[in-house]
């Protein structure tokens, strides 16, 4: 693996507090952290990275969940639920049915509003009170929206939030509304109602908590931390690949800058990272669109349809990031149809695992990439499965049995479960 760490040494600008700045990817301009609001590069408007002068090793780590890698983060504590410390599981079923050496499934469906969301809210609202705010505000195809409303009713600021109408699952748009938040529903995807809430975030209106925040990626990074910890200690080694639903690319991205900052620190050899592998939904996949023509840039599709609905997005503002993630670690990306969705789902939950249609492309990617002998038989994967079965229940209706009228009586029952 050639990890080219060159464009990113850490070295403290006169801007740094306590160490931490913000530096823009494309033309490297630094700026202070918290002394004003900025989601882009004023320069350029590139995507902003958190820098610290002292990326962490694995020894500086304490505690349990989020918090325990405040050493790779700005703060030692956050608005918390507490989040993190998901479930590593095995699935000895599909492990043998995908014919890999080793498969195991980091279930971030098992945070406190059942999506990896709560990882990046529980640092990004801590930003917003170091920010002073007044109030916090997202565009969602439903997970953000749920993490934001809780952590906001949490941290005691006022929500709002912008979702396409008649596209987000029902479990979100539940816990939006009774955790608080203001629920705008526009007559359009999840691509316009982002642009529209960045137009209010610039306007002073709002103070932006989406995966273009880069706060929130600092957070999501602890994804990786976790499973880099836990795997080596129950196998000794590392993953060779991770594989994960794509939509913003926020995830691929913090990943990335997870495993660049422990090389930086030495406690990952660059040898040692695994492999990052999106996947997407056929009908929204313009990141894997990106990765097969060999493209710099991700053509924004305008028309995106999937049952994923979480990863329903046709303009992944992640892409400069994520695209040098997948590159770099010798990763690829794919894309998959609903129909492998919904029997990814049904193959987890057959392991007791229930997932969102979104989670289980992870598992319908590695399966795809399996048959066509890019995974080799010998390689050890974890699949990141992305949000909860009960986010979307008209989906897990869809996909599973259906309950069936008996009459009020044993014996008929008894005829009828013989049947
Ligand atoms: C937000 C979300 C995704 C997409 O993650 P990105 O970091 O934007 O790529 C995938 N799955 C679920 C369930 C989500 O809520
Ligand atoms: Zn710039």
């Amino acid at each position: 693996m050639s990890l080219d760490l060159t464009a990113d040494t850490p070295s403290a600008p006169a801007v740094a507090d306590d160490g931490v700045w913000l530096a823009c990817i494309e033309c490297g301009e630094t700026f202070a952290p918290f002394s004003a609001i900025r989601y882009t590069c004023d320069h350029c408007d590139g995507l902003l990275e958190v820098r610290y002068d002292d990326p962490p090793t694995f020894d500086d780590f304490e505690g349990r969940g989020v918090w325990r890698y405040s050493a790779a983060l700005p703060f030692e504590m956050g608005v918390s639920l507490p989040e993190g410390d998901t479930p590593l599981h095995h699935v000895p079923r599909l492990e043998e049915e995908i014919g890999i050496e080793r498969l195991r499934v980091k279930h971030e469906g098992m945070n406190p509003t059942g999506s990896f969301k709560d990882r990046g809210m529980t640092v990004g609202v801590r930003v917003a009170e170091e920010l002073g705010v007044d109030r916090l505000a997202c565009a969602s195809t439903g997970n953000t929206s749920a993490a934001l409303a809780a952590y906001g009713a949490r941290g005691g600021m006022p929500t709002l939030v912008l979702l396409p109408a008649g596209k987000v699952a029902a479990g979100k748009i539940a816990q939006a509304a009774l955790h608080d938040a203001r629920i705008l529903e526009v007559d359009g995807n999840f691509d316009d109602c982002l642009d529209i809430v960045q137009d209010l975030a610039a306007r002073g209106e709002v103070y932006l908590l989406n995966s273009l925040n880069p706060f929130r990626l600092e957070g999501q990074k602890t994804i990786g931390l976790e499973i880099l910890e836990e795997f080596h200690a129950d196998h000794g080694t590392y993953p060779d690949r991770i594989v994960l639903p794509v939509g913003n690319a926020g995830n691929t991205s913090a990943l990335y800058k997870c495993f660049r900052e422990l090389v930086q620190s030495g406690a990952l050899d660059a040898d040692d990272v695994p492999k990052l592998t999106g996947v997407q939904a056929e009908g929204a996949a313009p990141m894997v669109e990106a990765i097969e023509e060999g493209n710099d840039e991700v053509r924004r599709w305008p028309d995106v349809e999937t049952i994923a609905t979480a990863i329903r997005i046709g303009n992944p503002v992640n892409a400069p990031k994520a695209l040098p993630g997948i590159r770099q670690t010798g990763g690829t990306a794919v894309s998959v149809t609903d129909e492998a969705i919904t029997d990814a789902q049904r193959s987890l939950a057959s392991e007791g695992v229930g997932v969102e249609p979104a989670s289980a492309t992870s598992i319908a990617g590695l399966r795809k990439l399996r048959e066509q002998g890019v995974v080799d038989d010998d390689e050890q994967v974890v699949c990141l499965t992305t949000g909860h079965l009960l986010k979307d229940p008209d989906a897990a209706f869809a996909a599973g049995n259906k309950p069936e009228s008996v009459p009020n009586d044993t014996e008929a029952i008894l005829d009828h479960i013989a049947e």
